[in-house]
């Protein structure tokens, strides 16, 4: 067992600008939290948004990991591989007490709010949080765990059936997750997006096309997924989408946007907010459909390659940039 309270261990940490820091103190865990060895880590959009100074943040970053279990007092988690889940509930409040810890006041969120997060050799986290990886999948794979469920998290806010035309607006790494997680529903599902290489990425799944905003795709979808994050592709989501469709935010959006919703009136628009989701289904979708998610990433770097491995992820057009935090 590690003395977790003597050894020091790389961390990025970010306060005001990310650095890396090599003597930053092993965390202690609590006693409902386990001590985890994080293997691998992702670099996610929300870690530029903290960088950027739009949620503000000090402390260790990053949300998306795999790690091994080193400390725990529920011995049968020790050695196994886990991920978890990244919102931490006061345990107490309304929110809570209905299983909506997602929602609590008062959540502490890993890397992004009020705690540490996983860009380093180690990391706590309530055991409540913790689920344990199958062996069908691989770290690669399971590092999507956090983001995927955030995908899957849209079929439990809109029922999605069969028979519904869906367009998903936006090809990057959250766009190309939902295409896999809608997918799984049947739909006539067609992604949107702007770089040939990315559609094809998703081919296997839907149709694909090229966003031209003349195109006249007027009324074509009863529901339209916008997850791009700016505000053109949320008009033209409101141009696309039949009266009486849904359209489903799945991005946050940077700053105030501009736009008159008499049409949304007029249409009878739904709109439908989605965000984080619960990690069992996307896990059970890792180990029961085999889809390769290992083809999103694009590249993986060692902790101290950080510089650039931030300069790949945050480059046009790239999908998912990994940090290797310990063997
Ligand atoms: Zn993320
Ligand atoms: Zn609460």
């Amino acid at each position: 067992m590690i003395p977790s309270n003597s050894r020091k261990m790389k961390a990025l940490y970010f306060d005001k600008k990310l650095e890396l820091r090599k003597d930053y103190p092993i965390p202690v865990p609590a006693k409902n939290e386990a001590l985890i060895k994080v293997t691998l880590a992702g670099i996610c959009n929300t870690d530029k948004e903290i960088m950027n100074g739009y949620v503000p943040f000090t402390g260790i970053l990053g949300h998306e990991f795999v790690g091994i279990v080193t400390e725990c007092s529920q011995l049968e988690f020790i050695g196994k591989r886990a991920v978890g889940e990244i919102n931490i509930g006061c345990g107490v409040c309304s929110l809570c007490k209905r299983g909506m810890q997602n929602h609590c006041p008062q959540r502490k969120t890993l890397g992004i709010n009020g705690k540490d997060g996983v860009f380093s050799e180690y990391v706590t986290l309530p055991i409540e949080n913790l689920l344990i990886v199958p062996d069908e999948i691989s770290d690669e794979e399971a590092v999507f765990t956090e983001p995927l469920a955030a995908a899957f998290n849209i079929l439990q806010n809109v029922e999605i059936s069969k028979q519904d035309r869906v367009a998903i607006i936006g090809d990057g790494k959250l766009g190309q997750l939902i295409v896999r997680a809608v997918s799984t529903t049947l739909c006539d599902l067609t992604l949107i997006g702007k770089q040939e290489k990315k559609l094809e990425l998703a081919q296997d799944f839907c149709k694909t096309m090229i966003l031209n905003e003349s195109d006249d795709l007027e009324n074509s979808f009863d529901i339209v997924i916008e997850c791009t994050g700016n505000d053109a592709a949320l008009l033209f989501a409101g141009n696309i989408v039949r009266p009486k469709g849904t359209i489903v935010l799945k991005s946050t959006y940077a700053g105030q946007i501009k736009f008159n919703p008499s049409l949304w009136v007029r249409k009878e628009i739904r709109l439908i907010g989605s965000r984080c989701g619960h990690f069992a289904p996307a896990l059970q979708f890792m180990r029961e459909s085999r889809i390769d998610l290992t083809k999103l990433i694009d590249k993986t770097f060692l902790i101290d390659d950080w510089e650039i491995a931030f300069i790949t992820a945050f480059s046009k057009g790239a999908l998912k940039v990994l940090l290797k935090l310990t063997k």
